[in-house]
């Protein structure tokens, strides 16, 4: 667990399903953020050997007075500064958003290193949103597909500088 993965972006694009992913069945180690919100979760994750702490930005339910944009932008504001390198997943299906366009603005201010992860990439569908996921301005998207599982080698090299 030498070092630290944030993964961020906007509600549903995969985040907590990678994050499910590279944690498995290790859930027991998952434990709540210290701090003041609840919004993130780390967790002990394994890929092919490789080990490190991932943490999940869930999002915002909680009611609270702030709007939805201050709140997303706290909690990835703070993981991705406990982080070593952030992972910024866009949904390939949907292609790029505003929201994601958005996110990627965020993360090009901080310091922290950022992997842009083109998710939903099982089969062709996610073809139009890997070449718009280029214009973000953030290198070469890396095409995974969190649910089925697949892309996680290119994961594993594009994370692996970071180890
Ligand atoms: P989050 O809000 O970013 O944490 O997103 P979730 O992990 O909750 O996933 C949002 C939705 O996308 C769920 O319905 C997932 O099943 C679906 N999803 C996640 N990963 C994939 C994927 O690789 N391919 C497809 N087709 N759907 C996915
Ligand atoms: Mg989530």
């Amino acid at each position: 667990m030498g070092f630290t993965v944030a993964i961020v972006g906007r509600p549903n694009v995969g985040k907590s399903t990678l994050f499910n992913r590279l944690v498995g069945k290790r859930v027991a180690i998952v434990h709540d953020m210290p701090g003041v919100t609840r919004d993130r979760r780390a967790g002990a994750a394994t890929l092919l050997g490789m080990d490190f702490t991932v943490i999940d930005t869930a999002g915002y339910e909680d009611a609270t007075d702030d709007s939805v944009e201050a709140r997303m932008r706290r909690q990835t504001d703070q993981a991705v500064e406990e982080a070593d390198v952030a992972l910024l997943l866009i949904d390939s299906r949907a292609g790029v958003t505003p929201l994601d366009r958005h996110f990627a603005d965020l993360l090009r201010k901080a310091k922290t290193p950022v992997i842009l992860v083109a998710n939903k990439c099982e089969g062709r569908a996610g073809e139009p949103g890997l070449y718009e996921a280029y214009g973000l301005g953030l290198g070469e998207p890396v095409p995974v597909s969190a649910e089925h599982g697949e892309g996680l080698s290119d994961l594993f090299f594009a994370l692996q500088p970071y180890a």
